[in-house]
């Protein structure tokens, strides 16, 4: 079966249960209308103690060469992560895939320009002045998980401790997770993307819209899903942006 295709089936019916990222659910009833409140969430399993005032530069070189996971061994580069330091609005997808790994950069392969354009397009034609380069782009897992296989949840344990240090160094005013695998990770929600999208999260107390992985999109026959994705998008854009 096409790899592809393989991850859109895993999207709907995988229940992955990672509990990593995301702690005690606190609504902010002010922040966003819509806001779901979550039921009590047990703490962060691996707290991460980032000291304050750490900057993306000051985590990239405490990465260094990474080898804590087995996703170091097939990676060329790693791909931490692309924006603004300061965005108030980052994007989350799983990892790279294989034209992200070898430039070192995250969604530069169909999925990036899709969200590219998604990005762009929908702010342009919102009447909000943005470029991809104004936003911060991001994954779970920062290393390519071998034929694009979604990253195991030990993987994601293991690298999430960065994703985490990454938004608290960059304190975005909402995050926009992409696809079923950074929603889960994020929220802690077990549901599929499908019934997670277009509703607003938390991580921490950080707004969290989820919508679908552009990969997802690029499929032929997902014209519903793609008229769903620009409105997950604009609910977003118009969140951070007004
Ligand atoms: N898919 C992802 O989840 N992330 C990337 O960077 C590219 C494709």
């Amino acid at each position: 079966m096409d790899a592809d295709l393989l991850r859109g089936y895993l999207e709907f019916y995988q229940d992955l249960g990672i509990t990593m990222l995301y702690r005690r659910a606190v609504p902010a009833p002010d922040a966003h209308p819509e806001a779901v409140v979550q039921e009590e969430r047990p703490a962060d399993l691996f707290p991460v103690v980032a000291p304050s005032g750490e900057t993306l530069p000051d985590i990239i070189a405490d990465m260094g060469d990474c080898r804590r996971c087995r996703l170091h061994e097939g990676r060329s580069k790693i791909v931490f992560g692309v924006g603004h330091p300061t965005a108030p609005l980052v994007f989350v997808g799983e990892g790279p895939g294989a034209d992200e790994d070898a430039q070192g950069i995250p969604f530069v392969g169909r999925a990036g320009q899709l969200l590219t354009q998604m990005i762009e397009n929908t702010a342009k034609r919102e009447g909000i002045a943005l470029k991809r380069e104004d936003v911060y782009i991001c994954n779970v897992v920062k290393c390519r998980p071998p034929g694009n296989r979604t990253p195991e949840p030990d993987e994601m344990d293991i690298c999430g401790q960065f994703l985490v240090r990454q938004l608290l160094a960059i304190r975005p005013k909402a995050i926009c997770a992409l696809g079923g695998t950074a929603a889960r990770a994020l929220t802690g929600h077990k549901e599929g993307v499908t019934k997670m999208r277009g509703r607003w999260f938390q991580w921490r107390d950080v707004p969290v819209m989820v919508t679908y992985h552009p990969s997802y999109l690029l499929r032929p026959y997902n014209q519903d899903a793609k008229r769903e994705a620009w409105e997950d998008l604009k609910k977003v854009l118009h969140f951070v942006y007004d």
